[in-house]
């Protein structure tokens, strides 16, 4: 029997989990330093918002009881690659034919001096503090950061808790990294006719109770202050253990480390230069390294084509591919359909409010551009 060790019970480690142990060669560990079960992490606003936290548990403790997953509660601190013995801060120590590291990544704080308390959301235990803190009587919120979940929690936030919600992007445009400048200002607009707040080109610098100062002098109220300016690769362990690391932990065309015994998937993983942050590609890479383990044989990893749908305060907007090229674009009612193109081959595509336009879209991706098809 061969023994595969997960460190990190996220959607990653999950995944990888349930696939391995659907063969029976293999015996699976499962080592999660939270202290609730693993759960869908891009529910944790349900939880801010009031839900119960094992409302968006992944799987019950009997589902990994059933399958034979040892699923263990502890912190893994280093490895000893020589003897494959992974050790756990408690001392304890578990060896492996294959280890996996899905470890995810860590919120980056934004730099803000003064008392006032910034909250980050990335896991169950911030979940609940955040919850607490609005609990408090909170009329006001300011979102350090127009992104993915900025905007949501800012959005989300407003509706549920009735605050003043007002996001902060240094960037000149939201949803920064999706978008392209001229989409995320017509995202804007839309916002701001359903009462979101949002302040671009400017740096929160001091928080103080009740209140956040930017750089260019304005002041924004802010009972709760939240960083959500993006994530960093959880390294630690594969520092330690002196394995390839850049920004996240360097992977090969098979998602194999610098040690050929040592896997890494999900956030914490750099393939070709970039970390992939997303639900989608922690849940694809899981399976591709799952099933190499049980074939015992590897294979090329393609990563999927990216794509991001979303709601933000109740707008639909979804991002296909790349951003880059020429984009040709199709006003829709409130909405509008923005399809990009290289040598007049469709490379991405941006809807927002126009999802009737999803399939086509998606389609489209990697055919010459028909322009009839978005008319
Ligand atoms: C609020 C929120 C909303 C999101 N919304 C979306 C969305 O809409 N769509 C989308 O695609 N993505 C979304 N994401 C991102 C998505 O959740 C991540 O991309 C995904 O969770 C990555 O999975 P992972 O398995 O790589 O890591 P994670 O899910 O982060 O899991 C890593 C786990 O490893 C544990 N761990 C770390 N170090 C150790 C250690 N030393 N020992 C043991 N365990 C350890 C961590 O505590 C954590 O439980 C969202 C994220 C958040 C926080």
């Amino acid at each position: 029997m061969a023994k595969t060790v997960i460190v990190g019970g996220g959607i990653g480690g999950v995944q990888a989990s349930q696939i391995l142990s659907g063969d029976k060669d293999q015996e699976v560990v499962l080592i999660t330093n939270e202290d609730f079960l693993p759960y869908w992490r891009m529910r944790l606003e349900e939880v801010v918002n009031g839900a119960d936290p094992s409302s968006i548990e992944i799987h019950s403790q009997k589902w990994y009881e059933e399958r034979n997953i040892s699923l263990i509660r502890g912190e893994a601190q280093s490895i000893d690659r020589y003897n494959r013995l992974l050790f756990l801060k408690d001392g304890e120590s578990v060896g492996y034919d294959n280890l996996i590291i899905a470890m995810g990544a860590n919120p980056v704080r934004a730099p803000i001096d003064g008392p006032q308390r910034e909250y980050v959301l990335r896991n169950m235990r911030e979940a609940i503090e955040l919850r607490s803190a609005l609990e408090e009587g909170a009329k006001s919120v300011a979102v350090i950061g127009a992104g993915l979940l900025g905007l949501e929690l800012a959005s989300g936030l407003a509706k549920k808790y009735s605050v003043k919600a007002t996001s902060i992007e240094s960037q000149s445009s939201v949803l920064p990294k999706q978008l392209d400048p001229e989409s995320g200002d017509f995202l804007k607009k839309r916002l701001k006719e359903i009462g979101v707040h949002i302040v671009l080109g400017s740096q929160a610098r001091y928080a103080e109770a009740g209140r956040l100062l930017l750089d260019d002098g304005r002041e924004i109220d802010a009972d709760v202050l939240i960083s959500s300016i993006g994530v960093r690769p959880d390294v630690a362990l594969a520092r330690e253990a002196s394995l390839d690391i850049k920004r996240g932990i360097v992977v090969d065309e098979n998602l194999r480390t610098s040690d050929k015994n040592i896997y890494a998937i999900g956030d914490v993983a750099e393939l070709d230069g970039v970390s992939f942050s997303l639900a989608m590609f922690a849940r694809d890479m899981a399976t591709h390294v799952a099933n190499e383990i049980i074939s015992s044989s590897l294979s090329l990893y393609i990563p999927p084509l990216p794509s991001t749908i979303l709601k933000v305060a109740g707008i639909d907007v979804a991002v296909f591919g790349e951003k880059d090229g020429f984009g040709h674009t199709f006003h829709k009612g409130n909405g509008r359909v923005k399809i990009f193109t290289e040598e007049n081959t469709v490379v991405g595509a941006i809807l927002i409010d126009a999802k009737e336009y999803l399939a086509k879209a998606r389609n489209a991706i990697g055919k010459p551009f028909e322009k009839e098809v978005f008319e």
